[in-house]
């Protein structure tokens, strides 16, 4: 799997995070994607507050416990919240630009490194994936990988607390039926590419994934699959452990 770090000049959503981390607004942060229609996420949303965040992420802050390593750590929202409630965090991240703002917005243990980068070899007792937290894995068949080095990375009884959707909606027909191509990849597979101001990122693969396909490939990789809360739009937090 890409272990690599990003750099300034490829990292837009960084560019947004610090924009907005130094003056309290920032430009359009676009999402474009071969398979959907050009998109925005709002800038102020990266930073979120406990109370802002979705239930579902709201849900997995308070069942993190012990020692917590928060995956992708963004703007450090999530770490954040879990410091004010005493809870044990590391923050890593492969946005050098996300990276200086957690440790100017106060998170204590924050780390430029890749989830992937083998080298990193501590345990957690909880490790954190949110806002579609599933999507870092990439495509399916990295699925294996991925489970091997949660293995790496779990403490003896820890637990991945992850949030995803189920993409099927977007095949939906008008009679309810679902219309997708089982010949193809699969149907949560999303290239994505991001642009701030003109700052372009290069293309990347983010896999949502549905509770069913989540468990099957789980329990093939030693793992079970316990959906914790569901929310309104086909998205669900799961809780996984090791079997
Ligand atoms: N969790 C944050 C940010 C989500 S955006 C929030 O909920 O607001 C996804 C983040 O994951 C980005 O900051 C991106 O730089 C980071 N990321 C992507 N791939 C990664 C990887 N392999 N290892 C660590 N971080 C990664």
């Amino acid at each position: 799997m890409d272990n690599n770090l990003l750099t300034p000049d490829k990292d837009p959503m960084g560019a947004a995070i610090f924009d907005y981390h130094q003056n309290r607004k920032a430009g359009r942060l676009r999402v474009f994607s071969s398979q959907f229609d050009e998109d925005e996420i709002p800038v102020k949303q990266l930073f979120r507050t406990l109370k802002q965040m979705p239930i579902l992420e709201q849900t997995a802050l308070k069942l993190a416990q012990g020692k917590i390593l928060d995956v992708g750590a963004g703007s450090g929202c999530h770490a954040l919240a879990l410091q004010e409630m005493k809870k044990e965090v590391c923050a890593i991240d492969i946005s050098p630009l996300s990276v200086e703002v957690m440790k100017e917005q106060g998170v204590k243990d924050v780390r430029l490194l890749n989830l992937f980068d083998e080298h990193f070899r501590e345990t957690f007792d909880t490790i954190l994936m949110l806002m579609n937290g599933s999507g870092i894995i990439g495509r399916i068949e990295n699925i294996p990988a991925f489970f091997l080095r949660m293995k790496q990375l779990l403490s003896p009884g820890g637990c991945i607390l992850m949030d995803s959707s189920d993409l099927r909606y977007l095949f939906e027909e008008e009679d309810g039926s679902f219309l997708i191509d089982i010949a193809g990849d699969y149907y949560g597979q999303v290239d994505f590419r991001m642009q701030y101001k003109d700052i372009k990122g290069d293309s990347f693969d983010w896999l949502y994934i549905d509770p069913q396909t989540l468990e099957l490939y789980a329990s093939e990789n030693g793992f079970k699959v316990e959906i914790v809360k569901r929310g309104k739009h086909y998205d669900y937090l799961a809780k996984l452990t090791l079997t």
